[in-house]
């Protein structure tokens, strides 16, 4: 029960950016604590819609506040995106083939255009080979993503050159865990082997075919397998929050510790819309909006799956007017490695709050905390600026150690 505990607090510390130890002089509410309990045990979420759990914890936040507020009279918090974003976005693509032969694509001819067929078949244009095409149109807008490639399904060696150039320029490659690596810790090691071997480079996250998962072995094989992410837990055939979470956060091994490996929970899968709801691009539009909006709510990551291969089929082309989108609010958008660089150095920073002064160690360029004062005044600032919003205030660090002292 103890190490559950620990376990909670941790997990909440995290994922609200808490001063270091505030907790313990609060008790979690049960709910709270079972909801959390539940969803990294895997059940599936009533109001799957609805990223519940991160709206109970932002809920929790205003008792936290309201008690830092009278006992310190101000509260901080470490904001969770690159300077103080409204919420994030993970770019990702499944790349489950790079070729299909021609009888396939007339058989499905219907989902591309004309015009696309006729390059293809003159061998001026892949339909299938779109790691190029997909950064191409990333690059507009001034994004990367991260690509998750198989090592089972297709020659790794004949992508082996884009490979390398895209990664170069920032795109990440990761593992899409072929049949049975969820299950099997030999079949995952057998596969990172040859990832590397025709790569050159071993991958640090995996996402797996089909999304499956099983909530007692994958986490453990992964970690055994020195992963550092895991971005499968979602839902297929209907849209949401698959356990109510859309933060990364560590998971618990079977006697609750945390462990090293990050979950990366994913959001909106293309072939969910087109695929299982037989969405037009219209309706799938605004389903995707919809999700956007939960996930602006409360303040999350909003992890996107777009299967390479749809990026010129029917349904799978609004990909650009989807970046766009994005790019209009005060989003974050990056691929999954950078982002959980991000997330685990914020992780890292060591936040204290005393009554009349408030401490961060390990700051770096892009953490913000927000300040919130009642009448209390600021007297000084050292190795950093502060920014006055509307009812709160922005601190950036500009050194390692930040100190905002109170009169
Ligand atoms: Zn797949």
């Amino acid at each position: 029960l103890n190490s559950e505990n620990l376990y909670i607090t941790s997990f909440i510390e995290q994922n609200l950016g808490l001063p270091a130890g505030i907790l313990d002089e609060f008790s979690i509410p049960d709910n709270l604590a079972h909801r959390i309990i539940s969803s990294v045990r895997g059940d599936e979420q009533e109001e799957v819609e609805n990223p519940t759990v991160e709206r109970m914890l932002n809920f929790f936040m205003r008792d936290i506040g309201a008690y830092a507020m009278s006992e310190y009279g101000f509260f901080a918090f470490k904001e969770r995106w690159p300077n103080g974003a409204d919420y994030a976005v993970a770019l990702t693509h499944d790349v489950d083939n790079i070729d299909r032969p021609l009888s396939h694509i007339l058989k499905i001819r219907k989902r591309f255009r004309f015009y696309d067929i006729i390059l293809h078949i003159l061998h001026l244009r892949s339909l299938y080979r779109n790691l190029d095409y997909t950064a191409k149109v990333e690059s507009k807008y001034g994004l990367k993503s991260t690509f998750f490639v198989m090592a089972s399904n297709y020659d790794l060696k004949e992508i082996a050159k884009d490979v390398g150039k895209l990664k170069e320029l920032g795109w990440e490659f990761a593992l899409h865990g072929g049949e049975g690596t969820h299950e099997s810790k030999e079949k995952m090691m057998k596969e990172i082997d040859t990832f590397a071997s025709k790569l050159g480079f071993r991958p640090i996250g995996v996402r797996e075919h089909f999304l499956k998962f099983d909530f007692e072995k994958t986490w453990k094989i992964l970690e055994d397998c020195h992963l550092s992410y895991d971005s499968s837990i979602g839902t297929r055939d209907k849209l949401g929050f698959r356990i109510g979470l859309c933060t990364p956060f560590h998971p618990p091994d079977s006697s609750w510790n945390m462990m090293r490996i990050t979950e990366v929970p994913l959001v909106l899968m293309d072939t969910t819309l087109w695929g299982y709801m037989k969405r037009n691009e219209d309706e799938g539009m605004n389903d995707f909006m919809r999700l956007k909006d939960a996930v602006h709510s409360v303040n999350g990551l909003f992890t996107i799956l777009w299967h390479t291969e749809s990026l010129r089929m029917k349904g799978g082309r609004i990909y650009p007017k989807i970046l766009e989108n994005l790019k209009r609010d005060n989003s974050y958008i990056n691929n999954v490695s950078t982002i959980l660089n991000f997330w685990e150095r914020r992780n890292m920073a060591k936040l204290k709050i005393e009554r009349r002064k408030l401490r961060l160690e390990g700051a770096f360029i892009g953490l913000t905390l927000r300040l919130e004062t009642l009448d209390k005044k600021i007297s000084g600032i050292k190795g950093g600026y502060i920014e006055e919003n509307d009812g709160y205030r922005r601190v950036f660090p500009t050194s390692e150690v930040l100190e905002v002292s109170f009169e």
